[in-house]
């Protein structure tokens, strides 16, 4: 896997992404990870910060599609509540289920963004799937037990990254056209 093409930019947290950065790039979908990018994996509906983001993002046209390794049914309740489509047990780092979604719905994948917490599911499946990728940092401290396991990667791989000075501030793209 190549890391170095495939993080787009990093964001602490997706709440910090100012909506007008999206647009400008010319995205008109964002794929969102859900557990510790959104909300933590023990909640089912989302909190408001969650629904004012997704509220925001449609205002500026741009669809919000939440595309999880979760079950479906705690995915698809929290979807379903923001009256938005969702990719339940997306199977990220593999694209298979992202491109099927894109190509069923005619999305060309340049207007694509995925915002995830973890390099080697989120990052990994934007790069398989060959669409712009933020990551950003756990927003809560609590995981469940297969992504403790990745942090054991995902941390070191991500403070080499940064480094390297490969891992660029979403800022760094924004208000400079
Ligand atoms: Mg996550």
């Amino acid at each position: 896997m190549c890391i170095r093409r495939i993080v787009f930019a990093h964001a602490k947290s997706i709440y910090d992404i100012e909506t007008p950065f999206y647009s400008q790039l010319g995205i008109k979908y964002l794929l969102l990870d859900l557990d510790n990018t959104l909300d933590s994996y023990r909640i089912y509906y989302p909190t408001l910060r969650a629904i004012n983001l997704i509220n925001d993002l449609r205002e500026h046209g741009i669809t919000p599609i939440i595309v999880s390794n979760n079950r479906g049914k705690r995915v698809q309740t929290y979807a379903h509540f923001l009256q938005i489509e969702c990719i339940s047990s997306a199977m990220k780092p593999f694209a298979k289920k992202i491109k099927s979604f894109l190509k069923a719905s005619g999305i060309e994948h340049d207007k694509v963004m995925l915002v995830g917490d973890q390099l080697m599911t989120d990052i990994g499946a934007a790069n398989a799937a060959d669409i712009k990728a933020i990551l950003t940092d756990k927003i809560v401290n609590e995981d469940q037990w297969t992504t403790r396991l990745n942090r054991l990667i995902d941390i070191p791989l991500r403070n080499n990254l940064k480094k390297k000075g490969k891992l660029p501030d979403w800022r760094t793209f924004y208000g400079k056209s």
